[in-house]
């Protein structure tokens, strides 16, 4: 599929050092080192076509830009590959309740999040890749799956046995009380009739009346929402042999760690005998004044909406730096007006005929963001950058500020 246009990056002077980056990892709960390489493999979650894009994606979908900046700042290229469930249950209910085809749905909402990603300065995907193309990597991998006697059919539908893998429940921790909880409210259906364990989840779904379905090998059908992830990421990511796990980093909002990252790594480490992701990255959630944002409270803020509204997306951007990506936080009027105030001080600033020193604070960015993005205290830097600038201190660059504002944080001012 069609990603959207590319975001240039401009390079940072290279008389800069990189710390390596740290992480938190989901599946040690610990901040930890990652590795350096030349050439990273990242996988994030994509949306399903139906409510895009709220603040939580945007949220989401810029950390892991901060992570792909830092990286190739600091010298290593970033294979990126993000699938979109352009065919799944929510999204096929929403066309129904608001009387739309599906596909013409999808199509919409699709070409929203493009346009989002492209005004909030996200780098695209190398490969964004929709479950609807992927159906023949799916079936694949639902046929090398049955090779190893971890699938089971009920009623022409196609389930994975998760416990194949020894490390099931090792990402999310859960006791499986609660995974069966969270499963069942998160599209699992464990209380199936025919199912040998709760937890199993479906892989391929016999074409229901009225609904879509594509042929196959296993049927006609469509696949379920895991595998699509795991037949996507093994493919386009192009996993080493030699190396431990299949990629370096997966990611996605904190919602996807049970099951959807659980029940993909399960199915990866059934197909490789390996892990899927050294690290496991997971972005937290956007509420709105104080409460959670979500589809069913009907409280979503578009980022589309907010830029038809004149509002900056580099405020957008700036705002959801403004604190951390492990945090679950609140968007509100405030937040957004603080960071509008914020980015007009840095615009001012950048635009005086002498600036403060610019090394200082670039050094200061780059320590922080490797910080496990600390970009609260990148962005409290900038600020006293912007004060001593406007309050006649000079020595700096600006055009190297601008270039590293832009190349690390996405900041095109
Ligand atoms: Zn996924």
């Amino acid at each position: 599929m069609k990603s959207w246009p590319l975001v240039a990056v401009p390079q940072l002077n290279k008389s800069f050092s990189f710390p390596q980056i740290s992480l938190t990892n989901s599946k040690t709960l610990k901040k930890e080192l990652v590795v350096k390489k030349d050439l990273y493999r990242m996988y994030v979650c994509g949306i399903t076509p139906y409510d895009s894009t709220h603040l939580g994606h945007a949220a989401t979908y810029l950390t892991f830009d901060l992570i792909n900046r830092y990286l190739r700042a600091s010298g290593s290229d970033v294979l990126y590959v993000q699938n979109i469930t352009d065919i799944d249950d929510p999204l096929l209910e929403r066309a129904t309740r608001d009387n739309l085809d599906w596909e013409d749905l999808a199509t919409s909402q699709i070409e929203l999040f493009r346009g989002d990603m492209f005004n909030l300065r996200v780098i695209p995907p190398a490969h964004y890749i929709g479950a609807v193309e992927a159906i023949d990597l799916v079936t694949e991998a639902v046929t090398a799956l049955q090779a190893t006697g971890s699938i089971y059919a009920i009623e022409g539908d196609l389930f994975f046995k998760n416990y194949s893998s020894p490390d099931f429940g090792s990402i999310s921790h859960l006791d499986k009380e609660s995974m069966k909880e969270i499963f069942s409210q998160r599209g699992g259906n464990p209380t199936l009739a025919g199912k040998i364990d709760p937890l199993d989840c479906l892989v391929w779904m016999a074409k229901r009346e009225n609904e879509p379905g594509w042929p196959s090998i296993h049927g006609v059908g469509r696949p379920g929402w895991h595998i699509e992830c795991t037949a996507i990421a093994l493919k386009y990511l192009a996993p080493i042999e030699s190396d431990a796990t299949c990629i370096d980093i997966q990611g996605g909002g904190s919602d996807l760690i049970f099951p959807h990252h659980e029940m993909c790594a399960s199915q990866a480490k059934v197909l490789t005998d390996k892990d899927l992701a050294s690290t496991y990255v997971h972005a937290a959630m956007i509420g709105l004044d104080g409460e959670k944002m979500s589809k069913s409270k009907g409280n979503l803020v578009f980022v589309s909406k907010l830029i038809d509204s004149g509002t900056d997306p580099m405020a957008i951007r700036f705002a959801l730096m403004s604190q951390h990506y492990r945090l679950d936080r609140m968007w509100t009027d405030e937040l957004l007006e603080a960071a509008t105030k914020r980015v007009a001080k840095l615009r001012d600033a950048i635009a005086s005929p002498d600036v403060a020193p610019t090394k200082p604070v670039i050094e200061k960015m780059i320590l922080a963001l490797s910080n496990d993005l600390d970009t609260p205290t990148a962005l409290v830097h900038l600020d006293k950058w912007s004060l001593d600038t406007t309050s006649g201190v000079s020595g700096g660059d600006v055009k190297e500020l601008v270039a590293a504002l832009d190349a690390l944080l996405g900041l095109s001012l």
